[in-house]
């Protein structure tokens, strides 16, 4: 095509992927480089041991989404890997000592669809329950109206709220440490309102976790790519300048060769965008980072036939069933305390708190254990920092800036890094003149 326009995308994680699968299928000519020899940045697999064929290959950490991730689904639904989502109705929340708690939706429409099983919650006292009711009604009618929202914390609200502390430690802190990667006195409120207004409230199926069937690396693996001809990916090709003259973006240096095209989209995390574009002037000086912690154990037996449960009062926030019981992930978010600790302090820790909920775990083997630090996981989402996230388009008019901490609408999350790639799509059709929409809308009630 005469007039096909060129793109380089610098960046393989979810937010270049969705851009190049956005602008793929919009008659645009893609290259994406990724400087690793995989693609999925953070939400990735790799074999635990390069060197050995028969090592287990493993995800960086455990990623999950919800229903509600709308433009996430949307973007395997384009990959054609949606069907390797395997979503699940139940929660589980396991109290130290093994009492299991189970959330599901009822026979009741949104918003008052888990009433049945909420009520039944046992780790909960029913003043807990009550104080929890009334705030998710106050929740419902302040998100999207109430104006203050990203100037407080999460745990300024709840309090506001009076919600009881075993309400804010097993209930609030447990969903939301997770899904925001951040502590309540640390996190916006805006953000932990969000969570439960679309995944709780809004619709009855929203709430449903999916957990991928197959390691995070085979969603995008090259067989994905073949209904996408105007996409090139390049592994191994790590980018070392853009070069800006004149006010426009002119090359990018890639493995020492100056590539160009007609627009450039940084796909990178804040921390890379200085040195990537000395020329652009993008101020990161508000973000921080928050870790993650995961945990592998290989056990001789089957520790549980749950296939996941969130794990209340102690350092360990969820466990999952990745084969048979025998392999197990656990999750830490917010995970500052481990940090500092020493790999196998890690471990003996989880195996300390994992007697504490499956009494018989002191009984099984540990074959194999393995500890993934991710500490620049996502950056936390404290208050004030949503006016901070740049837009895609920037200051210079042909390069544009995705990625999960530009202004998405959604957190640090998969989601959030998809909806930034399908806007920096948009804002490069858009600067071409033939604007075009990739966003999908969030779930509606
Ligand atoms: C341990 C952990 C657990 C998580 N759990 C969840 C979860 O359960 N659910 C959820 O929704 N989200 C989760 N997240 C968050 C989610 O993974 C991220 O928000 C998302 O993947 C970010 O995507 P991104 O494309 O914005 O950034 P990245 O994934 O960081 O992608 C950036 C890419 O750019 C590449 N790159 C950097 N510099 C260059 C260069 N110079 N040239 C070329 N390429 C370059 C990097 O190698 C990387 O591949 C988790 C994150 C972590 C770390």
């Amino acid at each position: 095509m005469p007039d096909q326009k060129s793109v380089a995308v610098l960046g393989g994680g979810l937010a270049g992927l969705a851009t190049a699968v956005a602008l793929g299928s919009a008659d645009y000519q893609v290259r994406l480089f990724e400087a690793r020899p995989f693609l999925g940045g953070r939400a990735t697999s790799y074999p635990l041991n390069a060197a050995d064929e028969n090592s287990p290959t493993i995800d960086n950490c455990q990623h999950v989404l919800l229903r509600c991730c709308t433009n996430l689904l949307d973007f395997y639904s384009r990959l054609g890997v949606r069907d390797r989502i395997r979503f699940y109705r139940e929660f589980y929340w396991i109290e130290p000592g093994g009492r299991v708690s189970v959330m599901q939706r009822g026979m009741l429409p949104a918003p008052l669809h888990f009433t049945g099983s909420f009520a039944k919650l046992k780790f909960l006292s029913w003043n807990d329950k009550l104080g929890i009711a009334s705030a998710l009604l106050a929740l419902r009618y302040e998100y999207g109206t109430r104006t203050d929202l990203d100037r407080i914390t999460m745990l300024d609200w709840l309090r506001e709220k009076k919600q009881t502390p075993q309400a804010i430690e097993r209930f609030w802190r447990q969903v939301l440490v997770s899904a925001i990667n951040e502590d309540l006195d640390r996190m916006a409120a805006v953000h932990g309102l969000q969570v439960f207004y679309l995944g709780f409230l809004s619709r009855t199926d929203s709430y449903e976790m999916g957990v991928p069937a197959v390691p995070l690396g085979e969603l995008y693996a090259e067989d994905a790519w073949r209904e996408y001809p105007a996409v090139n990916i390049e592994q191994r090709a790590a980018a070392q300048q853009v070069r800006i003259e004149n006010g426009r973006a002119i090359g990018v240096i890639v493995n020492g060769e100056c590539i160009t095209a007609d627009a450039y989209v940084l796909a990178v995390p804040f921390e890379r965008v200085g040195a990537l574009a000395p020329g652009l002037a993008v101020d990161v000086s508000s973000f921080s980072h928050s870790p993650i912690t995961g945990i592998h154990l290989w056990f001789d037996r089957p520790l549980t036939d749950l296939p996941h449960a969130t794990l209340l009062d102690r350092t360990i926030q969820w466990m999952f069933n990745k084969h048979e019981g025998r392999h197990i992930q656990l999750v830490v978010s917010a995970s500052r305390a481990l940090t500092e600790m020493s790999r196998g302090d890690v471990i003996q820790l989880a195996l300390r708190e994992l007697k504490e909920f499956f009494p018989h775990c002191g009984e099984l083997k540990v074959e194999r254990a393995h500890v993934v630090k991710e500490v620049r996981a996502t950056f936390s989402a404290e208050p004030g920092l949503e006016d901070k996230r740049p837009q895609s388009a920037t200051a210079v008019p042909n390069l544009f800036l995705a990625g999960d901490w530009t202004r998405s609408g959604w957190p640090a999350t998969m989601e959030g890094a998809v909806r930034s790639g399908y806007l920096a799509a948009e804002a490069v059709t858009q600067a071409f003149g033939s604007a075009q929409r990739f966003l999908r809308p969030d779930v509606q009630r």
